[in-house]
């Protein structure tokens, strides 16, 4: 009897117990096989990730769209940096994280602010707006602390995405770790 009702306390309490829930991450450009990057290009941490026309910017994690710049409001005579990326999506990601895709051609319909989002949800198709222009297309690709304060400083790209798309992509590590890594030193 004793022992059935420890049997039956440990089974309630393995099922009870909270499940770490698995983040699942996407590369954010697909299809991800012709999209190549690599370190540096900015003096700040963000990437390009040059791909393909046609190429899609997806979210790379579960998550909220927190903004979605619809216009090409860039200017090449003024401009003005929080212009540059012409048109761009960002998502707070629920693993803590905001991404942010810019120089895209459109933003994807149903895309608006506030819309939940699942890894692999086309965010917007990948061109040349903003100060893209003339250039070989490609996303721009930032990662920021959804802590920190919505900026054009903060969303460009304040944490190196390189090993965190590297892990995506190798399916090797774990890229929220990467992430962390950088976070805690406060990069
Ligand atoms: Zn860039």
């Amino acid at each position: 009897m004793g022992h059935r009702l420890l049997l039956g306390v440990f089974f309630i309490a393995l099922f009870c117990s909270p499940v770490h829930a698995e983040i699942h991450y996407t590369f954010p450009v697909q299809p991800s096989g012709s999209a190549s990057f690599s370190r540096g290009g900015h003096r700040y941490p963000g990437i390009d990730i040059f791909c393909k026309k046609g190429a899609v910017f997806v979210s790379p994690v579960s998550g909220t769209v927190e903004d979605a710049q619809k216009e090409d409001i860039w200017d090449r005579n003024v401009n003005g940096p929080e212009n540059k990326g012409g048109r761009w999506v960002s998502v707070a990601g629920d693993d803590g994280y905001r991404y942010y895709g810019s120089h895209l051609e459109r933003i994807a319909d149903g895309i608006y602010i506030g819309k939940k989002v699942k890894p692999g949800d086309v965010l917007g198709y990948i061109g040349n707006s903003g100060n893209s222009k003339g250039s070989p297309i490609h996303l721009h690709f930032g990662i920021s602390r959804v802590s920190r304060p919505y900026s054009w400083k903060v969303r460009k790209g304040e944490i190196e995405p390189y090993f965190f798309l590297q892990c995506i992509r190798s399916n090797k590590c774990d890229p929220k770790k990467t992430l962390d890594g950088y976070a805690n030193k406060g990069q």
